[in-house]
């Protein structure tokens, strides 16, 4: 992508109403513009990657054994009447009258949607376990929309819900989907911790948020030391076999958010157990017969009779991603990019655009590039020197090159890596093996 063509408004002044790094950064570099209070458009650097999330989500989710679907934004009141959530869920729920007066509203969240769907196609327990997500914008009516996408109003969200016929197996679904996200997540490099958690308004009995330890995070949490040694990418889990120890591993640690950690009750105490301060980025729940009871969500059993199915909503923030990665990557100059979710590969920049050998350089290096497959941003503008690497700190792709009139003469590029900040000369044509 040549710079000079694209649409990347990047900010060299801090933003004021941005209050935490994350916000400010999608600011200045040209990632989101607010549209109205906690709405935001996604202009393409931040898209690409919004998209790069929403990939890794999706992939962990298929080879976990859900598949697929995507659900209306609007829905329908006549089901949330039928679970009885109409009049609960409360001020976040941005209620619509259509043209003839009918109740709609704008999703908050699908188990109600999906409860109707899979209640009408699926009749007997030969068609269960069943597990459905979608990621689909969702919208829920913040108090206090803030810091950017992380709180938003309009938020981008993979839902998942699993339809078992036993309790032992809705656990298995469970488990499943505690599995992935832990991967889901250590593939954007984010080191994220399942924590026993409050059900909320989703209701039910068993229940982790996966948190991402952040000063500027909006929970209090309580965590036992040694999450540290755990690598949900050591290994590629069995789905279709016995998942509880790995679960056990994780769970054998005490974690906790501050609604339900009790300083009495708590089995660990003094340097062990730490307090902080995280993101919410994931939350899974298993509830039972919540919705399938009172909505007539049942199956015939092996016996011949109705059973209601169990089971399972599993939730995470794909937008917030975005915010939350950012908070976890970032310096004074701006974001650095863990490699599965940056923008573009590496960075080019021509230092000097009038130059014509620099030109014809740049021009070269670029095509071989792409030629490699790399996703390459070519900053060809008529901009200063100081102007492109401060732009390129700020866009923190993993890679920066810049070719100028010295390094030309002696047939060498710099090289920056963005997170450890070092620069290496590099020969011409060992320049791609050496990205490989
Ligand atoms: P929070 O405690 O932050 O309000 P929640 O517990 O209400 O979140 P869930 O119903 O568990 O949210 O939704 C699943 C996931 O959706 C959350 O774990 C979070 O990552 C994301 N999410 C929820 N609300 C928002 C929001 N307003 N903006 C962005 N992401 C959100
Ligand atoms: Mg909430
Ligand atoms: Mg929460
Ligand atoms: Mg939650």
């Amino acid at each position: 992508m040549r710079l000079s063509r694209y649409f990347l408004p990047t900010m060299k002044d801090t933003p004021g109403e941005a209050a935490i790094a994350s916000h400010r950064l999608m600011l200045r570099a040209g990632m989101i513009r607010q549209s109205a209070a906690g709405i935001y458009s996604w202009l393409p650097l931040g898209l690409k990657v919004l998209r790069k999330i929403e990939r890794i989500v999706r992939e962990e989710q298929d080879l976990a054994g859900a598949h697929e679907v995507l659900m209306p934004t609007i829905q329908s009141a006549d089901l949330w009447r039928e679970s009885g959530r109409y009049d609960d869920y409360g001020d976040e729920m941005l209620r619509l009258t259509d043209r003839h007066g009918r109740d709609m509203l704008y999703g908050p969240t699908n188990e109600e949607l999906i409860t109707d769907i899979v209640r009408r196609e699926l009749r007997s327990y030969k068609d269960l376990p069943k597990n459905l997500y979608h990621i689909q914008w969702k919208f829920r009516d913040e108090r206090r929309p803030r810091f950017g996408v992380m709180r938003g109003r309009e938020f981008l969200m993979k839902d998942a819900y699993s339809f078992d016929l036993t309790e032992e197996s809705a656990r298995h679904s469970y488990n499943a989907m505690f599995v992935a996200y832990l991967r889901t997540f250590a593939r954007m490099g984010l080191k994220a911790i399942p924590m026993r958690a409050d059900t909320g308004p989703i209701g039910g009995d068993l229940s982790h948020e996966f948190i991402i330890l952040a000063e500027t995070g909006e929970s209090e949490v309580f965590y036992e030391k040694g999450f540290d040694a755990f690598d949900p990418l050591a290994a590629m889990p069995d789905y279709d076999g016995d998942l509880q120890p790995v679960v056990d591993c994780w769970t054998g640690l005490y974690a906790a958010t501050d609604e339900i950690h009790d300083a009495a009750a708590c089995p660990v105490a003094g340097d062990d157990l730490i307090t902080g301060r995280g993101i919410e980025v994931g939350h899974i729940f298993f509830f039972g017969t919540k919705y399938s009871a009172p909505m007539g969500a049942v199956v015939q059993g092996p016996d011949g009779s109705q059973i209601p199915m169990q089971m399972g909503s599993y939730g995470v923030g794909v937008s917030r991603l975005a915010g939350a990665i950012i908070e976890a990557n970032h310096d004074d100059n701006g974001i650095i990019w863990p490699v599965a979710v940056a923008p573009f590969d590496v960075g080019l920049i021509n230092l000097r655009a009038g130059d014509a050998a620099c030109t014809g350089a740049a021009e070269d290096l670029y095509a071989d590039l792409r030629q490699a497959g790399f996703d390459v941003l070519y900053d060809d503008r008529d901009e200063r020197a100081g102007t492109k690497f401060a732009d390129m700190d700020l866009i923190g792709l993993p890679w920066q090159m810049a070719i100028g009139p010295r390094g030309l003469e002696k047939g060498v590029v710099e090289l920056k890596n963005r997170r450890s900040g070092t620069r290496e000369e590099i020969p011409r044509d060992g320049l791609v093996a050496r990205l490989k």
